[in-house]
């Protein structure tokens, strides 16, 4: 599922239908309201790709996939977790040491932008995160750990654009708002059902700057992974349908060098059987 101008969208093949129309109005439009009816997209889905039996019912596309502008799939979340330093190797290079229980702060929701919207710089310090983003799928709180998976709607991909001089300031760093600068948080395209990927726990993530491969890893190498994330959150607070978890980020962030963003650069945000960012810094 992604969105379109503010409404769920599901892709099949090349194609783009819109929720609303493409369920006879069973699903919400609104992308947060048809997280939470995920089981029914799912069936949507395999029945958009699996005939013409929509198109046969006089459905028509809202365009392909190429042609239109997705927006964030999930647009507004109530909560946004983001995680650090879950990576060993960028753990490492940051030097703050490898945690012993997540290390969770938020990314608010008012800076999450689409697949392919510009990044508009807030400062020389701005930084690249690729990361396997969890789409929550039901309200939930307590979930043991066997069983976090089953409420996980989907992954999605996530740049988790960081402006570090704002996230390390003071004597007591609070990441929140050097996470959060409008735009900070590309999203997308799709929101992939967990069970349409080869082996959820094991997903190459790689980020590239103008085409240069600086992160390359998998989230086999998790510190903490999704399900024990899930988990833990909830045994916190509740989750919501449409949450998103930022699970992290691996080795290779500008950070390391002090190779920051800078206008004109491409990101591109790859998470195998995902999909794909293209972002361009401004
Ligand atoms: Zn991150």
């Amino acid at each position: 599922m992604g969105s379109v101008e503010g409404r769920a969208v599901l892709a099949a093949g090349d194609m783009v239908y819109d929720v609303g129309e493409a369920s006879g109005g069973g699903v919400p439009a609104e992308p947060v309201e048809a997280i939470g009816h995920h089981l029914a997209l799912h069936e949507l889905t395999a029945r958009l790709g699996a005939d013409g039996s929509l198109a046969a019912r006089g459905l028509e596309p809202l365009g392909r996939c190429v042609d239109v502008v997705l927006g964030p799939p999930v647009p507004w979340p109530r909560q946004v977790f983001g995680v650090g330093l879950n990576y060993r190797t960028h753990a490492e290079e940051t030097g703050m040491g490898i945690p012993d229980a997540p290390l969770v702060f938020t990314k608010f929701p008012g800076c999450l932008s689409g697949p392919t919207a510009d990044i508009e710089l807030a400062s020389t310090t701005t930084d690249y995160e690729a990361e396997l983003v969890v789409v929550i799928g039901a309200c939930v709180k307590d979930v043991p750990v066997a069983d976090a998976w089953g409420v996980v709607a989907g992954l999605t991909v996530g740049q988790d654009i960081s402006d570090r001089a704002l996230q390390n300031a003071g004597a007591r760093p609070q990441f929140s708002l050097g996470k959060s600068h409008d735009g900070y948080g590309p999203t997308g395209p799709f929101v992939v059902s967990p069970d349409l990927v080869a082996d959820r726990d094991d997903l190459a993530v790689r980020g590239a700057v103008n085409g240069d491969v600086r992160q390359s890893d998998t989230t086999a190498n998790l510190i903490f992974g999704v399900a024990e994330l899930v988990s833990y959150l909830s045994s916190i607070l509740t989750l919501y349908p449409g949450d998103l978890i930022f699970t992290g980020t691996p080795s290779g962030v500008g950070m390391a060098t002090g190779d920051f963003l800078r206008p004109g650069d491409a990101v591109t945000t790859t998470i195998e059987g995902i999909g794909t960012l293209t972002n361009r810094c401004v």
